[in-house]
């Protein structure tokens, strides 16, 4: 049975050969993440053409994701490398672009020196550097080192005291998105959303060309959770800065929150961050990593994601393993279906989701090997996700971009299909994709759903149960 949660991994430094991209793919990657915070336009191209030329050797769809940088600070360069900070030194911030050193660096902000006040914490690379600031000017401040450590090119800075007028899009954000919507992504990640706005002004941008998600990484997100589900395609907890910007004990059960209202919406949930950090520098896991990702699976995720366990570490590919078996072992326990099965939504009142439920019912009901929906927009294959069924899904659509946009979500095994005009081809297709793929064989029972008129937006309106090897009549 193939994997239903999906891998999301990061690309960087150490995974943007192609055969390392091919690798991560044949291990378990179904999707990867483009970082924009991270590398030229040169290279996030480069990247994006490899994945293409891996999906198109592997021949099934890859999701990919670019994740803008969004209003997020961080600090510049270093000439030598990463630097130590000691507890108790002091260490300037300033508009200075020349690379830093133990004694300073650069912080590419003039709006965060005018709002800094003496006494505001800064935190540095994911909360683990706790600067204090002693002084601050308009285009410098000097801070005392309360919490130690390593701090490199382009880290991370969260200033949790300070309100920060920051907008939704960066004009960096605007040239990212307009580049990579253009380069041809599936995904469009927003970081630091705070309210609904922010994601239906990137949909705009994107007109269409990417789905978005809407990276759940400050308190004022989680507030407005309701409003954002409602805007956005997907979303993401984003639990480095999450647990930056509120206390870190509130992660877990926001997390849970997240996923079951995400889950509720139908829209897809990546659980993100931290997630095999130790697999950076080691090729095995932690027992507390190793039980992180199950749970986040047994939350209900869509996928889970490798940062830069995959991006910069010495391992991505046994971080991708780890991933995989984790997933794998997580699903054949019964309490994850049951799981599932508990804290299913009711289904809205649609046709869609009238079909979605009757399908996962049907395939309750009696032993059917697949569900497959026929899917023109990917709106009808998302219905089938949420009702999260015990059999695979199969997605066919005739559109290859919705079928990688598709290869992020729970559960969908995705097909280009050719074009049917007939219901009956219809359902030969779905039978023949379903055993080319070795979801069924002759004599097994599928569920399909499509719509007619076939191919049109919205339509879906038909649920036939057929048999692998038994041809429609003409009739039909
Ligand atoms: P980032 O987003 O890696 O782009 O910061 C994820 C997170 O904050 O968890
Ligand atoms: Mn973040």
């Amino acid at each position: 049975m193939p994997r239903k949660v999906k891998i999301l991994a990061t690309l960087g430094p150490a995974s943007s050969s192609k055969e390392m991209i091919r690798t991560l793919v044949e291990t378990g990657a179904n999707a990867f993440r483009l970082n924009m915070s991270h590398g030229s336009h040169e290279e996030t191209a480069t990247r994006h053409r490899y994945i293409r030329e891996v999906e198109a050797e592997l021949g099934w769809p890859i999701s990919i994701l670019a994740d803008l940088q969004g209003p997020k600070l961080r600090v510049g360069v270093f000439a030598d490398g990463p630097v130590l900070l000691r507890e108790g030194a002091k260490f300037r911030l300033d508009l200075d672009d020349a690379p830093g050193d133990a004694t300073r660096v650069q912080l590419p902000h003039p709006e965060i020196f005018a709002a800094l006040v003496p006494g505001a914490n800064l935190l540095v690379n994911d909360g683990k550097i706790r600067l204090r600031v002693d002084e601050v000017s308009d285009s410098h401040a000097v801070t005392t080192v309360i919490v130690g450590g390593e701090i490199s090119n382009r880290k991370g800075v969260n200033v949790p005291d300070v309100v920060l007028p920051l907008a939704a899009l960066t004009e960096k954000d605007r040239s990212d998105l307009e580049f990579v919507c253009e380069l041809g992504v599936d995904w469009l990640a927003l970081s630091f959303v705070q309210r609904a706005e922010d994601v239906l002004e990137a949909k705009a941008l994107c007109r269409g060309r990417a789905a978005v998600i809407a990276k759940i990484e400050k308190p004022a997100a989680v507030a407005a959770i309701d409003a954002i589900l409602e805007a956005t395609d997907g979303i993401m907890v984003a639990r480095g800065d999450l647990g930056v910007e509120l206390p870190v004990a509130q992660v877990p059960p926001v997390q849970k929150d997240l996923v079951a209202k995400s889950r509720k919406a139908g829209k897809p949930v990546i659980v993100a961050t931290q997630m095999l950090e130790s697999m950076i520098e080691s090729p095995v896991p932690t027992r507390a990593e190793v039980s992180d990702v199950a749970n986040a699976i047994y939350d209900g995720a869509d996928a889970v994601m490798l940062s830069a366990e995959s991006a910069a570490g010495g391992y991505p590919r046994e971080a991708v393993a780890t991933m995989a078996e984790v997933t794998r072992t997580v699903e054949a326990d019964h309490r994850y279906q049951d799981g599932l099965d508990a804290s299913r939504a009711a289904a809205s009142p649609t046709v869609e989701d009238a079909i979605a439920t009757a399908a996962r019912e049907v395939a309750e009901t009696v032993q059917v090997k697949a569900i497959c929906t026929f899917t023109a927009s990917g709106a009808t294959a998302m219905r089938v996700s949420r009702e999260r069924p015990r059999v695979p899904i199969a997605a066919l659509t005739p559109n290859v971009g919705v079928a990688r946009r598709l290869s992020l979500v729970w559960g969908l095994r995705c097909t280009v299909t050719g074009e049917a005009s007939r219901f009956r081809d219809a359902v030969g297709m779905a039978v023949e994709s379903a055993e080319a793929v070795g979801l069924a064989k002759k004599g097994d029972l599928v569920v399909v759903t499509a719509g007619v008129p076939l191919n049109v937006t919205g339509t879906t309106n038909i649920l036939r149960v057929a048999k692998v090897g038994e041809s429609l009549s003409d009739r039909e």
